[in-house]
């Protein structure tokens, strides 16, 4: 990840802190040694554009788990009698 200071020079992340799951504080240092500006940005997670497939393929197989066994069947037989694409 490319960071800046506010002077436009590279800044160097030196350190993290996790805050939360999805929130990070980024300490940083300007490259610049006539700058020498250190400061913390804050990262955080925003929304997902495509879900991840891992996260996707649990929560599939987490419902399919849920299932009685005669509708997770009824379920297969009307997928399968779906032609593919
Ligand atoms: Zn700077």
């Amino acid at each position: 990840m490319a960071v800046k200071c506010l002077c436009g020079a590279k800044a160097r992340v030196r350190s993290t802190k996790l805050l939360s799951e999805q929130v990070t504080n980024l300490y940083c240092a300007c490259s610049d040694v006539f700058c020498g500006h250190t400061f913390v940005i804050t990262q955080s997670f925003s929304h997902s554009i495509n879900p991840a497939k891992q996260a996707s393929d649990g929560a599939v197989f987490e419902l399919l788990q849920n299932m009685c066994e005669k509708d997770r069947m009824q379920l297969f037989n009307r997928f399968l009698s779906v032609p593919a694409n």
